[in-house]
């Protein structure tokens, strides 16, 4: 962008087009009282200078609001099934204790628990492990899936979810991690087969992305 000086009927196409845009010339002169010709030089310059954006069969939009539909555009088209990582599932039948050491060892802070058929059963973090531990009980003893949160309770998303309705669901349930899951149905029934882990993590490493294309520009 470089500098210019502005005058007021430049702030007020700005201001037209901030509140009104995408608007074309002829309604922001006709907003202003006066010829599309009489403000054809003032929109080249707001044009020029990086302030407006003309888009053909569209009319004049503030750049500020192109830079943000562009983040808009490019969240929406990012599916679950791009970023998802690695699951970590255990069966409901494994210690507490052997799930704290698989814990330790996946350097994860939520694990996700199957039956005996491998399909998902419930999700275990580590709250869950330390409420086990500190209720005095044998944890060599205890399965995970007598103190899971157990189907259906879980939150799970689906691999062509867009990362955004992920990222709603983790907020609104307090939560840090969903189950990505492909939904099989057998005998009646939907069974859900675990195909990856969405987390806190993944939106995370999404943000810095979109920091650093937001730097070299989004397109
Ligand atoms: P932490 O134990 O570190 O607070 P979470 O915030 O992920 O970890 O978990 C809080 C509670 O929510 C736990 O009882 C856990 O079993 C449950 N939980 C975790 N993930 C899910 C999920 N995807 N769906 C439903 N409940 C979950």
């Amino acid at each position: 962008m470089i500098n210019i000086d502005l005058k007021n009927r430049h702030y007020e196409i700005l201001e037209i087009v901030k509140t009104q845009g995408p608007i074309t010339s002829e309604h922001i002169a006709s907003l202003l009282n006066v010829t599309r010709s009489a403000i054809r030089a003032d929109l080249n310059l707001l044009t020029m200078s990086g302030m407006l954006e003309a888009k053909p069969k569209v009319g004049y939009m503030y750049i500020g609001s192109v830079e943000r539909q562009k983040i808009a555009d490019y969240l929406n088209a990012v599916r679950v099934g791009d970023l998802k990582s690695r699951p970590v599932a255990i069966t409901d039948t494994t210690s507490v204790y052997d799930a704290v050491v698989t814990m330790f060892l996946e350097d994860v802070g939520s694990i996700f628990i199957t039956n005996e058929a491998k399909y998902l059963s419930g999700v275990i973090s580590r709250k869950d492990l330390l409420k086990a531990a500190i209720g005095g009980s044998d944890i060599h003893q205890i399965p995970v899936g007598i103190i899971m949160t157990r189907m259906p309770n879980v939150v799970t998303v689906a691999p062509a979810d867009p990362v955004v309705e992920a990222a709603r669901k983790i907020m609104e349930h307090e939560i840090d991690a969903l189950p990505v899951v492909e939904e099989i149905f057998k005998d009646g029934q939907i069974l859900y087969r675990i195909v990856g882990r969405f987390s806190k993590t993944n939106i995370t490493k999404l943000f810095v992305d979109i920091g650093n294309k937001l730097g070299g520009g989004l397109d």
